[in-house]
């Protein structure tokens, strides 16, 4: 099987990992890929928002499947120029990925789903959004409608700063808060099966301890010890199916891979948001456990037969990614800076290893920051108190200036398994 796969960040570096060790996969490129990318994969220089430029360079490479993993060219509707050329692609259509792309749809379509999310209003006006922070109280969950690449959503007690936000966005949705711990749940599906995947728990604030700003994500881990057991199989039976039946339903059948953000909250789980592609960074950690060859799952996503595939395989281990930053990151991100020491914090035996984010090779092969994520470095172990001394003993090999990462990545989990 020939693969593209579309985009440049870790979570890419992560999917063109697994197919590179999948013996399916004869060939592999990358569009546009990055410095790490590079080492494992065919790099080409193609603007990814571009269909049309997209869909040229899977035929001229004869493709047999293509993966588009951000949310960007989702939402561009790349995956549909892809698919009318007659290509198996892995990723839903421009008008399903709304279900990312827009706030509003998605909780439309939980509504008609019968899912369990935040009650939540669509605002327009400084006044509706008054009125509907008003309503829920303190603390005060404001969201983009649009997509912000994980960025556009406040959530606070200052009513000022709530407001603010409502005022700095074209449609807000305001919702009530939801207590609990978060999840992020998986699935793999081609409109019709579901095929839920591990979860995984993601760290959104910049700093230890949950401060900080948001982020795009500054580490994840898997598996979740402290999880309710039957908790993918509830997720699946209320959230998962309903919500890819609703959209079939309504002639936007979704394939690819639906994200589901979860909150356990004390009155049952909810739904924080979807996404229409891998997360990033818990790809990294579920894909380093999937023991099943990827190139087949997601050709049968793309070709509606997941159905007739093996149940997937799962190492019993545990794994922990960790982020590192660039300076300034995420309100002003320092790029260009030599990275060193990523050679140095390989495992030989594989169980820790570097996903490149944001970086660049320079005209002297030396690796540079590109980017506000830079690196995702990810480890594994029989558990997740080794997986996290191996990602954080590979850490401290690499040196960035002024490279920053959180030092708490699964250690509350890690010490609740004991
Ligand atoms: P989202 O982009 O919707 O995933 O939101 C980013 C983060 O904001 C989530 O991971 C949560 O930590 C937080 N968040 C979003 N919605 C809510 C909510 N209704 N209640 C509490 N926290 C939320």
């Amino acid at each position: 099987m020939k693969v593209l796969v579309i985009g440049g960040g870790a979570r890419e570096h992560a999917l063109c990992r697994s197919l590179s060790q999948d013996s399916a996969v004869t060939e592999l490129h990358c569009a546009p890929g990055n410095a790490g990318i590079a080492q494992v994969a065919t790099v080409h220089p193609v603007d990814q928002l571009d269909g049309a430029q997209v869909a040229a360079l899977a035929r001229r490479l004869d493709a047999d499947l293509v993966v588009v993993g951000p949310e960007a060219p989702l939402v561009a509707g790349v995956a549909d120029a892809v698919r009318a050329a007659g290509i198996p692609v892995f990723g839903p259509s421009g008008e399903a990925a709304r279900l990312e792309g827009s706030k509003a749809f998605a909780k439309d379509v939980m509504a008609g789903a019968g899912v369990p999310t935040a009650r939540s209003y669509v605002c327009t006006t400084p006044a509706e959004a008054a009125e509907a922070l008003d309503a829920f109280g303190a603390p005060y969950v404001v969201k983009d409608d649009g997509l912000a690449a994980g960025k556009g959503v406040v959530v606070t007690s200052d009513r000022e700063a709530a407001l603010a936000h409502a005022a700095s966005c074209e449609s807000v949705v305001i919702e009530e808060y939801l207590d609990g711990p978060e999840v992020s749940l998986f699935a793999i599906t081609d409109g019709t099966t579901v095929l839920p995947l591990q979860p995984a728990q993601d760290f959104k604030r910049a700093l230890d301890g949950d401060e900080g700003p948001n982020t795009g994500g500054m580490g994840a881990y898997s598996p979740l010890p402290w999880a309710p057991e039957g908790l993918v199989e509830e997720v699946l039976e209320t959230v998962l199916q309903p919500t890819v039946d609703e959209l079939r339903r309504r002639g936007t059948e979704f394939s690819g891979l639906l994200y589901a953000g979860l909150a356990l909250t004390s009155r049952g789980t909810r739904v924080i948001e979807f996404n229409a592609r891998f997360g990033d960074p818990e790809t990294q950690v579920v894909l380093a456990r999937l023991r099943t060859p990827l190139a087949a799952v997601l050709h049968a996503a793309a070709t509606g037969s997941l159905d007739q595939l093996e149940p997937l395989r799962w190492d019993d281990g545990a794994a922990v990614t960790v982020v590192i930053a660039s300076e300034g990151y995420p309100a002003a991100p320092r790029t260009g800076d030599v990275i060193e020491g990523l050679a140095e914090a390989e495992a030989a035996d594989g169980t820790a290893f570097v996903l490149h984010a944001g970086t660049r090779a320079d005209e002297d092969g030396r690796v540079l920051s590109a980017g506000g994520r830079v690196l995702s470095v990810t480890a594994t172990g029989t558990d997740l108190a080794e997986a996290r001394d191996r990602a954080y003993e590979a850490v401290g090999r690499i040196s960035l200036k002024g490279g920053q990462h959180r030092t708490d990545i699964a250690l509350k989990a890690a010490s609740r398994a004991g």
